[in-house]
């Protein structure tokens, strides 16, 4: 005890002598390792002030400001760096993603290529690049709407001419998975296989798959046989490889719902490389399960009982609860034929309820209407037992959210998230949904109702992951290809807002991310261009030059 407290008087003797001792404003052990000076810095705070130059020390900011004031922060050890008049916005979150889960595979990944020709040179390349049998692989995240020179799928026949040797899986959004016959023979599918669950093999009249599976459950079906990664280190570089990736198109940190299949290695991968120090975002995720009976819920029950979150660091972290609450009370973007169940309901409240009782955070996967009412319901009945306003609940997704539900929402502090699955499904949701399809989901709506709101991507089956694009589609309203789909559309700064500051409470980190402040991570972008200048149709084509988590340069363009 007498040593402890003699060792913090020695600390603060120590402390005002170096004042004392002071002659210019900033201390020698407290320079600036890096300092960005000469730019435009949007720093999104809450004036959404522009500056020119920033100083970091260690992993945060220390300063904001003019060049002449951040550049008292320079010491002989400090790198300047000339931004030439370039834009600085903070790092991008993206408020949903299936990230964890993507890593299983090294994908050749077709996000924002337009041309059907293009992927098959593509796919050439990918050939000539694999060793025969290896597998090459898309899960989502285009559809056939994007090809603007010729709209459709991949026939068997085209994809052995290319591929004779290599099993061969391109799959589109949820819908449809374009196999080749080495791919068909790997997976053992053949003209004896029956239909999975919510699934098709199609086939040709002589009862020959035709290589095309489709459905939510086919689709599944396929992913579920190519095998995942044997070794734990090959697991780790791909989730090197994928986190890369991601820094080089913005993204700095996420919140991660799960997804099908995930399972423990997936999240062990992720975790191994944050505990090397070597994870360049930051990733917070929600435990998924996705009981379907009520023997399941009762387990599930008592898990929620015994969780513990927030026990990682502000690079990998479980934040609570969530994304698909109860099976069969979930909805499906490209179905307009949910029917809400009250004997459903009821194993929703008995889940929420236990995630209430325990003081943690809930996301809930809500697209329609109906069920955002009945979710509505049962949140406002648990609410008077066990109250959530402070629990920062989400629903994601919210496509068909009105005004009414947004204002029961914020009574019950809840905030909203809105993804831009329109991108390679807006043409399919305006066949499901008619002209109900405009305002999905609704951007503006939301944005005029005051509630916080975030912007994300639900990539990387649903939706690609690139930033850029989500916030193209939600200032122009458009799908890859150049379609226009949703008539909701907000301005680009509130769509930066909804990518960042508002993004940082998706995932509790409101006062370490979101925006360029003093005392905040340095997590931030360098563009090749002006996001708030340039003209709309080219925000998907803004680029990062630089890009930096906890003022450590983890992306620079070549
Ligand atoms: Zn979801």
């Amino acid at each position: 005890m007498n040593n402890r407290s003699g060792g913090i008087v020695s600390t603060v003797l120590f402390a005002a002598m170096c004042l004392a001792a002071a002659g210019s404003p900033v201390q020698a052990a407290e320079k600036a390792n890096l300092i960005l000076v000469n730019g435009k810095v949007v720093t999104v705070d809450d004036r959404f002030s522009v500056a020119q130059g920033v100083a970091i020390r260690g992993q945060r900011v220390v300063a904001v400001g003019r060049n002449g004031d951040v550049l008292e922060w320079q010491g002989s050890g400090t790198r300047i760096i000339d931004l030439k008049k370039r834009t600085v916005i903070p790092g991008l979150i993206d408020n949903h993603a299936h990230f964890i889960r993507a890593p299983e595979h090294d994908e050749m990944r077709l996000d924002g290529v337009t041309s059907r020709k293009r992927v098959l040179a593509m796919l050439i390349e990918s050939v000539r690049g694999a060793r025969p049998g290896d597998w090459i692989v898309t899960l989502g995240g285009w559809s056939e709407d994007q090809f603007s020179d010729d709209p459709r799928g991949f026939s068997r026949e085209e994809l052995d001419r290319i591929a004779p040797e290599n099993p061969v899986v391109l799959q589109a959004v949820y819908s449809r998975s374009y196999l080749n016959t080495a791919a068909l023979k790997a997976a053992g599918i053949d003209a004896n296989t029956l239909d999975p669950r919510g699934g098709r093999i199609e086939k040709d009249p002589g009862g020959i798959p035709t290589g095309v599976v489709s459905g939510a459950g086919g689709v599944a079906f396929v992913a579920a046989r190519i095998p995942l990664p044997v070794d734990q280190e090959h697991w780790i570089e791909n989730v090197r490889r994928f986190v890369a990736g991601l820094n080089a198109v913005g993204i700095t940190a996420w919140y991660d719902a799960g997804g099908r299949g995930v399972s423990e290695k997936h999240y062990e991968a992720y975790q191994a490389l944050a505990d090397r120090g070597e994870l360049n975002a930051r990733a917070f995720w929600t435990t998924i399960r996705q009981p379907a009976t009520l023997e399941q819920v009762d387990k599930v029950v008592v898990e929620i009982q015994h969780h513990t979150p927030f026990q990682g660091s502000d690079y990998f972290d479980n934040i609570g609860w969530g994304e698909s609450v109860y099976a069969p009370a979930t909805t499906n973007l490209l179905r307009n034929d949910f029917v809400v169940r009250p004997e459903d309901m009821r194993q929703v409240r008995r889940i929420a309820y236990a995630v209430a009782e325990g003081g943690m955070f809930l996301n809930a996967h809500v697209e329609m209407d109906n069920a955002i009412d009945a979710y509505l319901e049962e949140y406002e009945a648990i609410n008077k037992v066990e109250p959530i306003k402070g629990l920062h609940w989400a629903f994601s997704h919210l496509d068909q959210v009105s005004d009414a539900q947004l204002e029961r929402m914020k009574r019950l502090g809840m905030v909203a998230g809105l993804h831009g699955r329109p991108l390679i499904q807006g043409a399919e949701m305006h066949k499901v949904h008619g002209e109900r399809a405009w305002d999905m989901p609704p951007f503006r709506r939301v944005q005029a109702s005051g509630i916080v709101w975030g912007l994300g991507s639900d990539a990387t089956a649903v939706a690609p992951a690139n930033p850029f694009y989500t916030l193209w589609f939600a200032v122009t309203g458009r799908m890859i290809g150049g379609r226009k789909v949703n008539r909701q559309t907000v301005s680009r700064e509130d769509a930066l807002i909804a990518y960042t500051r508002s993004n940082a409470r998706f995932v509790f980190q409101e006062s370490n991310l979101g925006s360029i402040q003093p005392g905040r991570y340095a997590d931030l972008l360098v563009l090749d261009r002006d996001y708030l200048r340039v003209p709309s149709d080219q925000i998907k084509d803004i680029k990062p030059l630089m890009t930096l988590v906890g003022g450590k340069i983890v992306y620079e363009a070549k």
